[in-house]
């Protein structure tokens, strides 16, 4: 869970959010809002946020719940919103593709006719 703080720059005379957030390896750090890329999903469990360890470079990226969110906006982050693709909400049928499969449709993409031989077992099924 990040932490908001709040310091003055001297020379600016402007406050500054500082936000401090986890790294895996060198514990808590200080970030600004404009080192977080936060990513709203349209499927809240999705959401997340990431940020570039200011010490060892190592890209942190962590889930963000709708606190977590509403924190770092409030720390005034800018939210990018992004949507799950279609597919993942598509129902699956069927049994889940093998090698044998893979390599099968390997040698069929080496045919000129491959994209007929598709449409014929599709329409088969
Ligand atoms: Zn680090």
């Amino acid at each position: 869970m990040p932490i908001l703080g709040e310091e003055r720059s001297s020379e600016l005379e402007a406050a500054v959010t500082t936000i401090r957030a986890t790294c895996h390896t060198c514990g808590e750090v200080e970030l600004t809002p404009d080192d977080i890329e936060l990513r709203v999903c349209t499927h809240a469990s999705a959401s997340y946020y990431r940020f570039e360890c200011p010490l060892c470079r190592t890209e942190v990226q962590k889930p963000a719940d709708d606190r977590v969110v509403q924190l770092l906006i409030s720390g005034g982050v800018t939210a990018t919103v992004w949507e799950l693709p279609d597919e993942v909400q598509e129902e699956r049928a069927g049994p889940p593709l093998t090698m044998d499969d893979l390599l099968d449709f390997h040698l069929l993409l080496g045919r000129h006719d491959w994209f007929d031989s598709l449409l014929r077992v599709h329409s088969a099924t």
